[in-house]
């Protein structure tokens, strides 16, 4: 069954052509001062409409895809205004060839060596189709570990699955839950190598017994069916939903779903459809979003700590977007500290090193994040985890996944959550 939908998928992945990309460069900038960095994204984000990949500070850059018709403008600008930027990517359409290629590669080599399939090998990226037969296949063969839950529909109709993963059916309160989800922002592929892995661990390939036997899990792979399934056939660095009925005869559509959920609503996001964040009409107006409110809501009393996958660039944030501290910063920081160092002790040596700290703080304010909520509601670990999506030695770059990073990615990020879920679980036996 998966060998044949493999098959069939990747006809479509194979002819998917790059086109809007043709010509466009990744620039790396530089702000020297809060001056210029207010200068920098009036003109890239207001002015140029420009997809910002990440916010420069003041010990690193900022990068930016800027289409082809674009750049002139784009260096005009920001040759003015005195900020220093580079091309590092003269046309990603090159690279996203090459991350077709080395993806499809990886399939055909994964579905002519296996014949029948318990488990997802994991080194190549799945279609939203693949991972949810590979749940319903789970639910089926350990019925007494795995549950499969429709927790919602998306926009365009497609159901939002999650797995519970428990020994108890999810009826012992004295045990924590911890709730990890990704892909909500849709072009964030690696995101998926951490939600399969720590299903893999825990249900196929179970070698730390009290994880499971001491913690229900709650894993949702693809938070945003529509807009990842958007990635893969049309534009491969879509992040938002797919709504429509938002902007005149539809010229631009989506909500950026992190910026939709109830913590500071459209404080610190964009109320303009056609951006990057656009924050939608109103909090929880989007139904991928509802989904996620529906699970911290549910389990509240027993969630303990949750796992918002994004990437890229290393990094274990935490609340509030919006630079406020929570009351428990001190120990959210700790715990940060600890998910980052399991995962700089197993890391590759090109990859850097993740830095931990407030997601307002340490990279800019933003407002109606996944994981603001979760710590409004009383979650009492709640985390961004922003993923490497790449090896830091190979010819692609930013969201661009290679193929040969996916299994590394998945072990090395499951050992921060093992480190996170432990910790966790003393402090909630403390707690109660
Ligand atoms: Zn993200």
């Amino acid at each position: 069954m998966f060998r044949v939908l493999t098959v069939f998928l990747l006809i479509s992945v194979v002819y998917a052509k790059h086109e809007i990309y043709e010509g466009a460069s990744v620039y790396e900038f530089e702000v020297e001062n809060e001056t210029q960095s207010k200068i920098v994204y009036y003109m890239l984000q207001d002015q140029l409409g420009l997809d910002i990949w990440s916010h420069p500070g003041p010990s690193r850059s900022g990068m930016v895809l800027v289409p082809k018709n674009s750049k002139e403008e784009f260096a005009y600008k920001l040759k003015l205004a005195g900020i220093k930027f580079r091309a590092t990517v003269d046309n990603i359409k090159e690279q996203l060839d090459i991350e077709e290629r080395l993806l499809a590669t990886a399939s055909l080599r994964i579905s002519s060596d296996s014949s029948s399939k318990a488990a997802l090998t994991l080194d190549r990226v799945y279609r939203w189709e693949e991972i949810e037969e590979y749940m319903v296949h789970l639910a089926r063969n350990y019925p007494d570990k795995v549950t499969l839950v429709n927790g919602g529909t998306s926009f365009e109709g497609r159901p939002i699955n999650y797995l519970r993963i428990s020994t108890t059916n999810f009826q012992d309160p004295s045990k924590p839950v911890v709730f990890v989800q990704s892909l909500l922002h849709s072009r964030e592929w690696i995101g998926q190598a951490a939600t399969l892995y720590a299903i893999e661990k825990l249900v196929v390939n179970n070698t730390d017994s009290d994880l499971i036997n001491d913690i229900d899990w709650i894993i949702l792979p693809t938070a945003n069916p529509d807009g990842y399934i958007f990635s893969h056939n049309s534009d491969r660095f879509w992040r938002k939903n797919r709504k429509t009925g938002l902007f005149i005869a539809d010229l631009c559509v989506g909500v950026d779903l992190n910026r939709n959920y109830d913590y500071a609503w459209g404080t610190e996001s964009s109320d303009a459809v056609c951006e990057e964040n656009f924050h939608g009409p109103g909090p929880f107006s989007e139904p991928e979003t509802a989904v996620t409110k529906n699970i911290l809501d549910e389990h509240k009393d027993r969630i303990e700590m949750f796992l918002d996958i994004h990437s890229f660039g290393s990094y274990v944030l935490y609340p509030y977007g919006t630079g406020e501290l929570p009351p428990n910063a001190l120990d959210l920081n700790l715990v940060g500290v600890l998910i980052g160092d399991a995962i700089d002790a197993v890391k590759l040596s090109a990859n850097k090193n993740y830095t931990v700290g407030n997601s307002g703080l340490l990279l800019y304010p933003s407002s109606g994040g996944s994981d603001d909520y979760a710590r409004k509601v009383g979650i009492p670990y709640s985390y961004c985890l922003e993923l490497p999506a790449f090896r830091g030695s190979s010819s692609i770059t930013g969201f661009l996944v290679d193929p040969e990073f996916i299994a590394q990615a998945g072990y090395e990020t499951w050992e921060g959550i093992k480190a996170g879920a432990r910790y966790v679980l003393d402090s909630y036996k403390m707690r109660r």
